[in-house]
C-alpha cells in the first residue's frame, strides 16, 4: 500500500505551540462517507482508503503511519470578549503531507477525544453538527469559497450527550493550516511576545513563501490575510452563507471559511437574519459579518503590534493603515460580486442602488435568496412575459415591476444579451445551497440508519451551478414546518 510521505512542518514548531496528544479509542467505528475526489487529490488511492487501517485511523483508533497526533493551544475573543485559553478542545492532527501538487495539507480529527485544551467538555462532537460540518464545508468548496475540506465522516454508536442523548462522529478534515487568528492572540495577551515571531515566520515560510525572508514581511503577511478575509466576507455575503460564530478563534489564517457549527445558507432572506440561535444579539447577524470581519482582522493586528516595531507606537502606526484597507477591498470585492450576479459586465454609477433596491425588495417580501437570483437569469429585456418565475417570490408586484424597468435599461445600456447574460448569472448564482432542511433530512435519515441521503446532498452540492434535472427538488423552498429550523452552538 503506498502511502505519501508525511512530511512534518507545524508540529516541528514543537512545545508550546503543539503538543503529542494520542486520539481517544472510538467503539465500532463506521464510515458513513469518503470524499473519494479529495482522497485522490491527497494521494490517498483507493488502495489505501479501502484499507481496513483507514477506517482505524479515520476513527482515532490507531495512528497514522509514522505521525504522533497532536493539540495545538489558542486564545480568542467570543461574542466580543476575550477567552485567554482556548485551544484544540476536540481537534487533533493526526497527520501532514504533500498533496499530488506538492501543497501542504494538514488532516485533522474533529471529535477524537479529549485534549488538555478541552476544559470541562468530552472532546467529542455528535453526528449531528458532524453531519453538517462535512456537507456544509464541501459545499463551500463546490461554491468555490476556500473552506477547509472534508475527507471522511465517521459514526460509532458511542453515547454522546447534549441536551439529549446523541451518538458520537468524527470528521476528518483537512486544510493546508489550521492556524488560527487566536493563536497570535495567545502569546501576546500572555505577554510571551517572543514566541509571536517563530509562529508567524513559520505561517509566512509555509504558506507565504513569496514573503519569506523579507524585511518587511510581517506588514505584507498581515496585508494579504486582511485582504483575504474581506474578499472571504464579499463571498459568504454573496452566497447568503451565515457563519454564526465568529469568533476571532474560528477565523483562518489563510482566510479559509472554518469551524462549521451554527451555519446557515440563507432560505427567505432577511438582511438581520441570525442563523445560530445562541446569539441572541445577533452580533453575527449576515448584515453585520463583513463588519465583524474587520474587528477580527483589527484583532489580529493589535496581536501581531509586537512584530511590526519596538514601540507600540510605532507598531500602530504601521498597522493602523493595513486595517483600514479592508473596508474598500471589500466594498471593491462586494460590488463586484453583486454585479456578477445581476449579470453585469461593468460597473456604472447607479448599479448599488440597483443591488440595494433588489436586496430590499426580497427583504421586504421574505423571498428565497437563492431562488430570487438564480431565477433573475430568466428575466428578459424584450418582454416582462418570463419575469412571472421571479415576481411570484416578491409580494409588492408593482415594487418589482419598477425595479424591473430599471434593470431592463441598465442591461440595455451594455447591449446585454440576455442568453448570454443568463449563462453569466448561472455561473455565480447557485441552484444548490446546503438549506438546513436539506441538512436536517440527511440527519434525520442517518440518525435512522439510512446514510444514503448523505451522499445524495454530497453529490448535488459538489455541482451547485449546474441544473441536474433529476435533483431539482433539492432547490425547492424549506416546507412550511422546516422554516424555522433552529440550530446552536451545542455540537
Ligand atoms: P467552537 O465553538 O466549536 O469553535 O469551540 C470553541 C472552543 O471550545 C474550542 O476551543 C473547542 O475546541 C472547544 N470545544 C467545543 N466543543 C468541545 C467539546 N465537546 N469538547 C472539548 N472541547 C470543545
Ligand atoms: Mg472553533
Amino acid at each position: 500500500m503506498e502511502m505519501p510521505s508525511i512530511t512534518p512542518r507545524f508540529t516541528a514548531l514543537g512545545e508550546p505551540y503543539c503538543l503529542p496528544v494520542p486520539a481517544r479509542p472510538l467503539p465500532a467505528p463506521q464510515l458513513l462517507h469518503l470524499n473519494a475526489t479529495l482522497a485522490d487529490e491527497l494521494g490517498l488511492g483507493p488502495a489505501v482508503t479501502g484499507s481496513p487501517q483507514f477506517l482505524e485511523w479515520m476513527a482515532g483508533n490507531q495512528a497514522w503511519p509514522g505521525y504522533a497526533a497532536h493539540a495545538s493551544v489558542y486564545a480568542g475573543h467570543q461574542f466580543g470578549q476575550f477567552v485567554p485559553q482556548l485551544g484544540d478542545g476536540r481537534a487533533l492532527l493526526i497527520a501532514e503531507l504533500n498533496d499530488l501538487q506538492k501543497q501542504p495539507r494538514e488532516i485533522q480529527l474533529k471529535g477524537a477525544g479529549p485534549t488538555p485544551y478541552s476544559r470541562f467538555a468530552d472532546g467529542r462532537a455528535v453526528l449531528r453538527s458532524s453531519i453538517r460540518e462535512y456537507l456544509g464545508s464541501e459545499a463551500m468548496h463546490g461554491l468555490g469559497i476556500p473552506t477547509t475540506r472534508a475527507l471522511a465522516l465517521v459514526g460509532s454508536p458511542q453515547p454522546v450527550r447534549r441536551e439529549t442523548v446523541e451518538t458520537a462522529a468524527v470528521v476528518c478534515r483537512t486544510a493546508p493550516s489550521f492556524v488560527r487568528f487566536g493563536h497570535f492572540e495567545f502569546y501576546y495577551y500572555r505577554g510571551e511576545h517572543a514566541r509571536l515571531a517563530p509562529l508567524a515566520d513559520w505561517v509566512i515560510d509555509t504558506h507565504f513563501p513569496e514573503f519569506s525572508g523579507r524585511e518587511d514581511r510581517y506588514i505584507a503577511w498581515l496585508s494579504e490575510i486582511i485582504g483575504r478575509t474581506a474578499r472571504l466576507m464579499a463571498q459568504w455575503q454573496s452566497v447568503g452563507f451565515c457563519h454564526g460564530v465568529m469568533n476571532t478563534d474560528n477565523f483562518s489564517i489563510l482566510g479559509l471559511t472554518l469551524d462549521y457549527g451554527p451555519f446557515g445558507f440563507m432560505d427567505a432572506f432577511a438582511s438581520g437574519h441570525i442563523c445560530n440561535h445562541t446569539d441572541e444579539g445577533g452580533r453575527y447577524a449576515w448584515e453585520r459579518q463583513p463588519v465583524i470581519g474587520h474587528w477580527n482582522c483589527v484583532k489580529l493586528l493589535q496581536a501581531t503590534l509586537p512584530l511590526l516595531a519596538e514601540t507600540p507606537e510605532a507598531a500602530l502606526a504601521l498597522a493602523q493603515p493595513i486595517a483600514d484597507q479592508y473596508p474598500a477591498i471589500y466594498q471593491q470585492a462586494m460590488t463586484k460580486r453583486w454585479a456578477d450576479k445581476l449579470g453585469l459586465r461593468d460597473h456604472r454609477d447607479g448599479d448599488t442602488d440597483l443591488i440595494d433596491g433588489y436586496l430590499n425588495l426580497l427583504d421586504r417580501s421574505h423571498a428565497d435568496f437563492s431562488r430570487s437570483f438564480r431565477n433573475l437569469a430568466n428575466l428578459r429585456t424584450d418582454t416582462d412575459a418570463l419575469a412571472d418565475g421571479i415576481r411570484d417570490e416578491i409580494i409588492d408586484i408593482a415594487a418589482f415591476d419598477a425595479w424591473a424597468e430599471n434593470y431592463r435599461t441598465r442591461l440595455r445600456a451594455e447591449q446585454s444579451v440576455d442568453s448570454e447574460r443568463a449563462q453569466r448569472m448561472n455561473a455565480v448564482n447557485p441552484k444548490y445551497v446546503l438549506r438546513n432542511y436539506l441538512a436536517q433530512n440527511a440527519i434525520a435519515a442517518a440518525e435512522a440508519g439510512d446514510m444514503s441521503e448523505i451522499g445524495n446532498l454530497f453529490a448535488v452540492l459538489a455541482q451547485p451551478f449546474d441544473e441536474q434535472p433529476h435533483h431539482a427538488h433539492y432547490a425547492a423552498e424549506p416546507p412550511a414546518d422546516a422554516r424555522h429550523i433552529e440550530v446552536s452552538c451545542s455540537s
